[in-house]
């Protein structure tokens, strides 16, 4: 997206005469610079003299820029000024002793610019731990703790004319102990001078500390090696290493069965990578990145470089450093692991390639599992995509052989996949109007695993005590002013909460449309569920994990600890228990109310259904003991659950995919969707039209053009939001033209944001 008028820029030309590593001291010297800013272009500088011998692709530099300082990053270099340039400007300094970025890296960042459609620089961000991308060195951890003693009156006071303060002063207390204040900010979508505001304001403490000990750092989980791999287990290893042998590498579907051994043959391919001098990089999604994870990793390989998201920037730049310098050889992480610099990269995996997580959605909003691809591709790696319900993408992808497809069906030792049981809410008899939140068979076989000393699971992807406030008298819900959401209300707090922008106020006692007193709370989230199970089964030790209750990291980890060692009975819990859980004593899993995901207006809908019911189906009976699981829904006869009951994963993708053919949506159809956002209602409309005829002129007959619209959120945080969609077949290169004509189309007023998303996975 142009914001301003082009600079000296080459709209990612070559340059015409890329010189060698060692530069000619005579003569001109110009180097090529990408900055982070989102201009579609490069800037050229001159080199001092002095500074020749170090330019070279790949290092960083500092530049000036307007009249600031940016740090970017140099990709090429030139004997000669672009033709009709003004006199360049001369970079400061070279950051960095060799290049941080080796040409792979540097191509690979290139692409995914292209591909979606931001800047190179944005594109390097990606990929730059943060602690490299500022000039100064490793940055401190800020902690933020409650004060011991508390001034409550004054304390209370902050309700009214601090909210912000106050709700970061609530959740404080609701803390043993110091937390993170970057992670807190990120929590309650505030900045971090509430924090520092309420430190002055004698309620809190803030320090700073050098370091923090990393849970993952030291996970001490171990994983037996087993001495015999299963029939099926063997077959997909001796192929993955065939390919890896005859060193062009390759692109794998590994489809198997939750508990059908994936990680092993994982750990095998990565052994016979390490034997033969080559590294890996693992991905799991964010979740998944438990002590459990990296401990299987680490029993195995001894020394592995762990990437995620609350590292230190000392550590971050620590690990990236041992990679490049091979003195680690293995990396797991999240998505952002996808671009750990591992030299003579053998092995990619991406563990639950379908997750929707691993879709960046910000600038750059990359799709890890088309980077994996495209590295492997690069490097001649072997990259395996692996999941027990693949995407419909990478499902198409192996119908049509871009990825060889290797089926687990069997559990290893034989376990077989429990029953699945679909109980019908509309038939269940309920004391109140609507129907019930457990039905009689759900409760029977949870009350029957707590006598025998098992465990249960409980699933409610929604967090909260009741999502909707509703006025019987005018039919309106409560509804957050900033945003286009209902309020949920959370018990525990005693407030109502908007989940889209955090804030949060006390529950009203009559309905804002129409005064008429006290509105009805219906439905059920995570909490009203744990109440429900407490009172149900008294004696019964009931955790409830989702990101209230589970604010840090530790406390997540630290209940899974407890439900492992049989401290707790029954997990109620949102989609944070949906994940890479294994235990053996988990007999009974239910699903409280499966229609959820199933409404919402994306085309996906059923597929997320499916794959979630199947995620949490696989958490049951992962040991020796018989497992149960029960799905409740009141649309019963839904072709995702039908299929999800069954364990039919191919019966599902055939007949959506065929749907999805006929709409000429993914994986058959590729889609932009551009959306307009802008607290002007009137400038954002003006810009969603120009928007929508631009791209109807670029695409021609290439594509289909929807919208403008109201985007499905349509208001977010005082922002109104439009969208457009670009739905092009696949053999066409309607999202290629959509997405120049974008590039080139410079918005005309400051306050509306343009956002561009290529191949999106969030429809909303
Ligand atoms: P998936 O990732 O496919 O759901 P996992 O890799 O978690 O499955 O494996 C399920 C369980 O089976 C794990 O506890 C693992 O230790 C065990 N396992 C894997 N392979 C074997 C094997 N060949 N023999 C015995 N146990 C195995
Ligand atoms: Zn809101």
């Amino acid at each position: 997206m142009r914001r301003k008028p082009e600079p000296t820029g080459l709209l990612f030309e070559e340059p015409e005469e890329v010189l060698a590593a060692a530069p000619s001291v005579c003569g001109d010297f110009y180097a090529e610079v990408a900055i982070q800013r989102p201009l579609d272009c490069l800037f050229t500088y001159s080199v001092p003299l002095e500074l020749r011998a170090r330019v070279e692709p790949g290092v960083r530099v500092a530049v000036p820029f307007g009249h600031k300082r940016e740090v970017g990053v140099v990709v090429g270099t030139r004997a000669a000024p672009p033709a009709g340039a003004p006199r360049l400007k001369p970079l400061f300094s070279v950051l960095d002793e060799e290049p941080l970025f080796d040409a792979a890296m540097l191509q690979l960042t290139r692409w995914m610019a292209e591909e979606y459609a931001c800047s190179w620089g944005e594109a390097l961000s990606a990929v730059m731990p943060s602690a490299l991308k500022r000039e100064a060195g490793a940055r401190q951890v800020v902690m933020i703790r409650l004060r011991e003693e508390l001034d409550e009156e004054r304390a209370a006071a902050l309700e009214k004319s601090q909210p912000k303060q106050f709700r970061m002063l609530r959740t404080l207390r609701e803390l043993e102990g110091p937390i993170e204040l970057r992670e807190l900010c990120r929590r309650l979508n505030v900045t971090e001078g509430v924090g520092k505001s309420l430190a002055r304001g004698g309620f809190a403490w803030i320090e700073r500390v050098v370091s923090r000990n990393d849970p993952l750092a030291t996970s001490s989980v171990q994983r037996r090696r087993p001495d015999a791999l299963t029939h099926e287990q063997q077959a997909a290893v001796t192929t993955l290493e065939a390919a890896l042998a005859d060193g062009k590498g390759g692109a794998f579907l590994l489809q198997g069965v939750t508990g059908s051994g994936k990680t092993e043959i994982y750990l095998r391919l990565i052994e016979s990578a390490l034997a033969a001098g080559k590294g890996a990089i693992v991905m799991v999604p964010e979740i998944a990145l438990t002590p459990q994870t990296v401990g299987w990793f680490r029993s195995r390989f001894g020394e592995v470089a762990v990437l995620h998201s609350r590292m230190t920037d000392a550590q971050r730049r620590a690990m990236w450093l041992s990679v490049k310098h091979r003195r680690t050889r293995v990396v797991v992480g999240a998505r952002s692991a996808g671009f750990a610099p591992v030299p003579d990269l053998g092995v990619i995996v991406l563990d639950e390639e379908h997750e929707p997580s691993f879709k960046q959605e910000s600038t750059p909003r990359y799709h890890a599992r088309a980077v994996a691809l495209r590295r492997a591709a690069q490097a001649n790696a072997v990259c395996v995509l692996g999941s027990a319900t693949p995407s419909l993408e990478s499902w198409q992808a192996a119908q049509e052989g871009r990825l060889k497809r290797i089926v687990l069906r069997e559990r290893v030792q034989g376990i077989r996949l429990p029953p699945i049981e679909v109980l019908d809410l509309r038939q269940e008899k309920s004391d109140h109007p609507g129907p019930p939140l457990f039905t009689r068979r759900l409760l029977e076989l949870v009350g029957g695993a707590l006598e025998r000393g098992e465990q249960a699971i409980l699933f409610q992807n929604r967090r909260g005590f009741s999502p909707v406030l509703w006025c019987a008298a005018c039919g309106e819900t409560v509804r957050c002013s900033q945003c286009d959401s209902n309020l949920t209300f959370h018990r525990r707090i005693a407030r109502v909460v908007c989940h889209s922008c955090c804030e949060e106020l006390p529950v009203p006692r009559a309905c804002p449309m129409c005064t008429a007193p006290n509105p009805r709370h219906l439905g059920a989230g995570s909490e009203r569920v744990e109440l429900l199970v407490k009172k149900l089964y008294p004696a019964a030790r009931v955790q409830r994990m989702d990101s209230d209750t589970m604010l840090r990291r530790e406390d997540y980890e630290d209940a899974l600890e407890r439900f492992g060692r049989g401290e707790i009975d029954v997990l109620v819990g949102t989609q944070m228990i949906a994940k890479g859980l294994d235990f053996p004593r988990v007999t009974v899993v239910g699903v409280v109310n499966a229609d959820q995901a199933l409404h919402l207006p994306d085309f996906r809908a059923s597929e997320r259904t499916f794959q979630l019911l199947a995620q949490v189906a696989g958490r049951a009976g992962r040991g020796l003991l018989d497992g149960r699981i029960v799905v409740q829904s009141a649309t019963p006869s839904h072709p995702a659950i039908v299929a999800a009951a069954k364990h039919d994963y191919e019966g599902f993708a055939r007949a959506e995919s065929r749907l999805r053919a006929e709409l000429g949506y993914p994986p058959h159809g590729r889609l932009l969707r551009t959306v307009i956002d802008s607290e002007d209602l009137g400038k954002l409309d003006e810009v969603a039209q120009a928007v929508g005829k631009l791209l109807r002129e670029a695409v021609g007959t290439a594509a289909q053009v929807l919208g403008p619209a109201e985007a499905p959120i349509a208001l977010l945080r005082g922002r109104h939001r439009k969208h457009v969609l670009v739905k092009a077949r696949r053999d066409s290169d309607g999202v290629e033209r959509a997405r120049a004509a974008l590039r080139a189309y410079a918005v005309p007023h400051a306050k509306v944001r343009v956002s561009i998303d290529v191949d999106p996975v969030s429809m909303l």
